[in-house]
C-alpha cells in the first residue's frame, strides 16, 4: 500500500508517527487524569492529528476537545519513549486550523494592535487602573458581572485589581549596584507579568542588582508565546521579529527572562525565525544568550549574601521547562542556599496547575479541576509559601489559594532570594565581592 501523503502540518508529521500507542503518557497528563478519556491523552490526540493530517477527519472535527482542552505543557514528553511533542503538535494544529478558517477577530486585535505595542499595553494598563478607581472593577466583581463581560471579565475575575504600577514604572526606581559590578543584563520583561505580577519582575531586577549585574530594562511588547498557544502564527512570528530587533543591538552579557515560559519561548527565536534571511541570525544570537531568571544566576554564582528566612516552601514547576537536564532542578538549589528556610517536596510538582496562558478562561472547568488536584498536592505538603517562577502559574495559584487555601502564599522564587537578602542586609551584612 502507497505511504500516506501528509496534506498538511508535513512538518510535524513524522513526530505525531512516532507514537507507539503504548499508553504510558495517560499517567502525566492533566487532562487525562481530570477526564479520563482517550482524546484527553497525548496518545488520543496525537491519532486524531494524524487521521486529520491522512484525511481522514478534518481539524475542525476535533477543534472542540482534543485540540481545545490540551494545555501545550509537553508533560507527557516525560513517559514518552519516542519523545513525542504532543503540545507542540497541538500547536501546530491550532495553527493550522486557523489558517484554515481565519481568527476570531477580538483576538487578531489584540495579538495585532495591542500586544505586541509596548505603549497600548501602558494604555491598558492606565485605563484598568482608572476603571478601578471608579470602584466599577470591584462593583464587577463583587456583582458576578465578569461572568458577562468576555475575556476582559474573565482577566479581572483572575488577576483582580492591578497593582499601580507596571514592572517597566518600578525599573525606574531601582537602586545601584552592589559591589563590583560582574556584567550587564538585559531583563526581558513578560508583557502579563509586567501588568498584572510587577512586584515579581522588580524582584528580579533588585536581585540581579545585589548579586552585581547592572539592568537594562527595553520597554518591550508581547515576545508572541499568546499567539503561539491560540494557533496565530503570523502574529507570533511578527512578536518574535520585533523582540529580536529591540533586543539584539543592546550591548549586555546576557538577556534574562522573568518568566519560565516566555524565556523559554524567545530561546526558539532563532528557530521561529529561521526562514528569515535577515534576521535568521539575529535571532540565533539572542536565542544564544537568553536565560530563565533562575539559570542565569545558578550559573553565575550568588555573591549577595542570604540571610535567615523561617518558611516552610514548597516548589512548583512551571511546565514549561525543558524535561531534561538541570534546569527543573535549579530553583531548588538556589532555594536551598537560604538559611533556615525548609523545602519540602510537593507530589506532581511537575504537573501544570491549569494555568497555561488563558486556559483558566478557554476551559475554565477542566482549569478549576486540574488546579483543584494541585491544591490538595500543596495542601498535604503542608507548606506556608508556595513557589514559583512563571506568571500563569502565579495568577493561577494565586487565584486558587483565595479561595481554598486562604493562608497559603504563593511568591515568585525572586521575590522570596529578595526577601532573604533583605533578611541578610538587617542583619547587617555588606555585598560581598
Ligand atoms: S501536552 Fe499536556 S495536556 Fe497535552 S497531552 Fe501532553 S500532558 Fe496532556
Ligand atoms: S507515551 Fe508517547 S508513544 Fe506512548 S502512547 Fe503516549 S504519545 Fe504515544
Amino acid at each position: 500500500m502507497a505511504e500516506p501523503v501528509p496534506r498538511f502540518l508535513a512538518d510535524v508529521y513524522e513526530a505525531a508517527s512516532r507514537c507507539n500507542k503504548c499508553s504510558l503518557c495517560q499517567a502525566v497528563c492533566p487532562t487525562y487524569l481530570t477526564n479520563p478519556v482517550e482524546w484527553e491523552t497525548a496518545r488520543g490526540r496525537v491519532a486524531l492529528v494524524r487521521d486529520a493530517i491522512e484525511g481522514r477527519l478534518e481539524l475542525r472535527d476535533i477543534a472542540d476537545g482534543p485540540l481545545s482542552t490540551c494545555l501545550t505543557c509537553n508533560n507527557c514528553i516525560a513517559a514518552c519513549a519516542p519523545r513525542v511533542p504532543t503540545g507542540d503538535i497541538v500547536s501546530r494544529a491550532r495553527q493550522e486550523l486557523h489558517a484554515q478558517e481565519g481568527h476570531p477577530p477580538v483576538q487578531t486585535l489584540v495579538f495585532r494592535s495591542v500586544l505586541p505595542h509596548p505603549g497600548m499595553l501602558a494604555t491598558a494598563h492606565r485605563l484598568s487602573r482608572a476603571v478601578q478607581a471608579t470602584g466599577l472593577h470591584w462593583l464587577a466583581r463583587r456583582s458576578g458581572m465578569t461572568r458577562w463581560m468576555g475575556a476582559a471579565g474573565a482577566f479581572m475575575e483572575h488577576v483582580g485589581p492591578l497593582p499601580a504600577r507596571t514592572a517597566h514604572q518600578r525599573a525606574r526606581g531601582l537602586p545601584a549596584v552592589e559591589g563590583a559590578v560582574r556584567g550587564r543584563v538585559a531583563v526581558f520583561v513578560c508583557c502579563y507579568q509586567n501588568l498584572c505580577a510587577p512586584e515579581a519582575s522588580e524582584a528580579v531586577m533588585r536581585v540581579l542588582l545585589a548579586n552585581g549585574f547592572e539592568v537594562d530594562v527595553p520597554r518591550l511588547g508581547c515576545g508572541g508565546l499568546p499567539a503561539k498557544s491560540l494557533g496565530d502564527r503570523d502574529a507570533m512570528r511578527d512578536m518574535a521579529r520585533r523582540t529580536v530587533e529591540a533586543l539584539e543591538p543592546l550591548e549586555v552579557d546576557a538577556v534574562v527572562g522573568d518568566t519560565a515560559s516566555c524565556t523559554a519561548h524567545l530561546r526558539r527565536c532563532g528557530e521561529i525565525l529561521e526562514d528569515e534571511p535577515l534576521l535568521a541570525a539575529p535571532a540565533d544570537r539572542v536565542a544564544a544568550r537568553t536565560w530563565r531568571a533562575a539559570e542565569f544566576l545558578d550559573r553565575e554564582g550568588l555573591s549577595a549574601p542570604l540571610g535567615p528566612l523561617r518558611w516552610t516552601v514548597a516548589y512548583d514547576q512551571p511546565c514549561s521547562l525543558p524535561l531534561d537536564g538541570d534546569a527543573r532542578r535549579v530553583p531548588q538549589r538556589l532555594l536551598a542556599a537560604i538559611p533556615e528556610l525548609e523545602l519540602r517536596p510537593l507530589t506532581e510538582a511537575e504537573m501544570c496547575c491549569g494555568g497555561a496562558g488563558d486556559y483558566f478562561r478557554r476551559e475554565p472547568e477542566r482549569s478549576a479541576a486540574i488546579l483543584a488536584r494541585k491544591l490538595e498536592h500543596v495542601a498535604a505538603a503542608g507548606v506556608e509559601i508556595l513557589v514559583t517562577d512563571n506568571v500563569s502559574c502565579l495568577t493561577q495559584l494565586r487565584e486558587g489559594a483565595r479561595h481554598h487555601l486562604p493562608s497559603l502564599r504563593v511568591m515568585h522564587l525572586f521575590e522570596v532570594l529578595l526577601a532573604s537578602i533583605e533578611s541578610a542586609r538587617r542583619r547587617g551584612a555588606g555585598p560581598r565581592g
